[in-house]
């Protein structure tokens, strides 16, 4: 089994750590991705908001210019798109704005169906895949020219405990996850040598969100970790003290 890794525990980020930064979110408008959103428009970055629901997205973009971060911008889109074309209009409207991307954070997804393989619906196992796994390919294969604008860019992808040992139950939610190590991987190691471009997964571990409580409708959201518990680690691989670090999957609560 591969080597799971946990930031420094020298690492905490300095204030500006993202100063000029430009970062998207996908799913910034809820959970974790809303809180990452925040967090690094507080140490500097721009971001841009990518998520489903633009009243969220709003509430969101409001919030971070009430508190005079830098101003974000809006990028509502549906990832159960298939069609590369609307990725492309996407990295169409980043290059007339900003010209490069400095950072891109694959965090919307969706749980899927609790069941069975046996008994999994063939319509929501594609569903599933698209948005947690298909969405992420197609975003970043539109995005990279703009990622090699950028100062040292960084990728994070997104995975979960069910995505490094299967567990029963956990259907397309957990295989889009394995697939997502893998995806990780295989650009962390095409991009190395050629660009400036790292890539690295982080998988958050139970979190008080709208996902963790569907998963586990009778646990005390108490006894969980907030997403802000979380940041320092996506901080640290926001940030250039992660620029040697490629390939590599982080547990953010190791
Ligand atoms: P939430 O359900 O709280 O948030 C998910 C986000 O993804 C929302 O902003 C949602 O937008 C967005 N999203 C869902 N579907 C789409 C879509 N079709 N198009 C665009 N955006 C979409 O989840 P979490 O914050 O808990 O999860 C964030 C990530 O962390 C996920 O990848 C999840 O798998 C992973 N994770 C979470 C754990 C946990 O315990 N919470 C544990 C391990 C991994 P909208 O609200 O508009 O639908």
């Amino acid at each position: 089994m591969k080597n799971i890794e946990a930031i420094p525990s020298s690492f905490s980020a300095k204030k500006n750590c993202l100063k000029e930064k430009i970062i998207l979110v996908t799913g910034a408008g809820d959970g974790i991705g809303r809180c990452a959103a925040m967090t690094f428009a507080s140490y500097g970055a721009t971001v841009l908001l990518l998520g489903k629901t633009e009243s969220k997205l709003n509430a969101v973009y409001d919030e971070i210019v009430q508190k005079q971060w830098p101003q974000p911008a809006l990028l509502p889109f549906d990832l159960k798109s298939t069609d590369p074309e609307q990725y492309k209009i996407i990295a169409k409207v980043i290059t007339e704005n900003f010209g490069q991307l400095d950072g891109l954070l694959h965090n919307a997804g969706i749980l899927g169906d609790r069941t069975s393989i046996e008994s999994y619906k063939p319509n929501r196992w594609m569903e599933t895949l698209q948005i947690n796994l298909n969405a992420p390919l197609l975003l970043t294969q539109a995005l990279l020219p703009l990622l090699k604008n950028g100062r040292h860019a960084s990728i994070i992808f997104t995975s979960s405990g069910v995505g490094r040992t299967g567990r029963a139950y956990w259907g397309a939610y957990g295989v889009s996850k394995f697939a997502t190590e893998g995806l990780m991987e295989t650009l962390a190691e095409e991009l190395v040598e050629t660009t400036k471009i790292r890539v690295n997964c982080i998988n958050p571990g139970p979190t008080r969100t709208t996902m963790r409580a569907q998963a586990y409708p009778g646990e005390n959201p108490e006894s969980l970790k907030t997403p802000e518990q979380l940041m320092q680690t996506y901080l640290y691989l926001m940030s250039d003290e992660s620029i040697q670090v490629t390939g590599q999957s982080f547990d953010a609560q190791k």
